[in-house]
């Protein structure tokens, strides 16, 4: 029987930080994770950016969380030795004039001024084979992380030292031992806490299937263009991520259940037609991949612990921003784990417990 503090179900950018959070406060952990190259966290642009969405608003606790996600992927990237988060300035173009005039009288004001290039209000410096026709800003202390292979180095690390194993957890066979003794899986392993970061699957997993968690599918292109920006991310309709080598990623489109499993043409068309607004420059499709984001109701992640059942976790719900939520998320878990701290009441699983007492209907 193998003894650990914590057993954590799924390997994505949640099950990542949470596991790297508490190997770093001395804590055995085993992750058990299903391979999937389509998770979303695999497919993710990887964007963190502070101003976003269609209302162009500072996005909620942006210095914080992006102070701790800045802290979290460099650390990786002095551990293993390689790039994985790239910072750069994200070029907002606006839509109409109106726009223009409504965006760039809110940017003049605090907390926004942290967050906007004050120099290129209005004015964005030249951009190769891109035409602003309405003019734009420049977004700071964003950037972009190179998700998978970061996931890729990490399970390596993983599976070498026997703290990571590729296996689906299959929560028939976990048993709670009595007197508040942890759990037990398959006779194998006996852990303290079992936390659950798995995903959009949490839709299917028997304790938490009642929280208001909703598959919410993405698409994502890479195409070949020679001839934009390879230092500046862009943004209008899509978000265009530069990756080096005449590659870029084009992202997202959002979907709502029902939708079909796997990519589809419409998305292609979409992402295709949304670059050829932003660029009179010729491009390439060149692959094209689809995951699904685990979106909440109120755009908050889902973390606690389970309301009867002491020891068992949840650490998910990070929608369309988990690359910027899960590393300081991560630190607010492992308190609420280790040191009685409460998660934010934003992010508590708390704020949805009429939906546990109402039961699955509910949802
Ligand atoms: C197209 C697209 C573009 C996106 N772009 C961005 C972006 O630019 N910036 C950003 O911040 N976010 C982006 N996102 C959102 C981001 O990807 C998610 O917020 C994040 O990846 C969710 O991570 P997760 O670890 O909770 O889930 P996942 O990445 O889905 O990981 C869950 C893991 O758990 C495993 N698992 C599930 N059930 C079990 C089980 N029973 N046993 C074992 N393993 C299990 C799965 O196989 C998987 O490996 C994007 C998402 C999509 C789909």
């Amino acid at each position: 029987m193998r003894h650990v503090d914590y057993l954590i179900i799924g390997y994505g950018i949640a099950g990542a930080t949470l596991a790297a959070e508490l190997r770093g406060r001395n804590r055995t952990v085993l992750v058990l994770d299903t391979p999937q190259p389509d998770s979303a966290s695999r497919v993710a642009a990887g964007l963190m950016n502070p101003v976003a969405g269609k209302r162009f608003a500072l996005a909620w606790r942006a210095d914080e969380l992006l102070t701790a996600a800045t802290q979290f992927y460099r650390a990786q990237e002095q551990r293993l030795g390689r790039p994985f988060f790239r910072a750069l300035p994200i070029a907002k173009f606006f839509n109409s004039v109106q726009e223009q005039n409504a965006l760039l009288a809110r940017s003049a004001d605090r907390p926004w001024q942290d967050f906007i290039d004050d120099d290129t209000a209005g004015e964005l410096p030249p951009l190769p084979g891109v035409r602003p026709e309405f003019g734009g800003l420049l977004v700071r202390r964003g950037g972009f992380v190179l998700v998978e292979e970061l996931l890729t180095a990490l399970t390596a690390e993983g599976l070498a030292a026997g703290w990571l194993q590729h296996e689906t957890f299959d929560w028939t066979a976990l048993v709670a031992e009595p007197a508040g003794g942890g759990f037990r899986y398959a006779d194998r392993v006996q852990a303290r806490h079992v936390i659950s970061c798995e995903g959009a699957a949490t839709i299917q997993n028997p304790y938490f299937s009642w929280l208001p968690l909703t598959p919410n599918q993405g698409e994502v292109l890479s195409v070949g263009c020679a001839g934009l920006p390879t230092d500046t991310v862009l943004n209008k309709g899509a978000y265009v991520v530069p990756l080096g080598e005449n590659r870029l990623r084009v992202g997202a489109t959002y979907r709502w259940p029902p939708f079909a499993a796997g990519i589809t043409a419409e998305a292609r068309t979409e992402l295709s037609q949304r670059l050829a607004e932003l660029t009179d420059q010729p491009f390439r499709v060149l692959d094209q991949r689809a995951g699904v984001r685990p979106a909440v109701r109120d755009r908050k992640p889902l973390l606690g612990t389970h309301p009867e059942r002491p020891g068992l976790h949840v650490f998910n719900g990070m929608g369309s921003k988990g690359v910027m939520f899960a590393p300081r998320l991560a630190q607010v878990m492992a308190d609420w784990l280790e040191n009685d701290v409460e998660p934010w009441p934003e992010v508590n699983i708390r704020r949805y417990l009429s939906l546990y007492a109402a039961g699955p209907a509910a949802k």
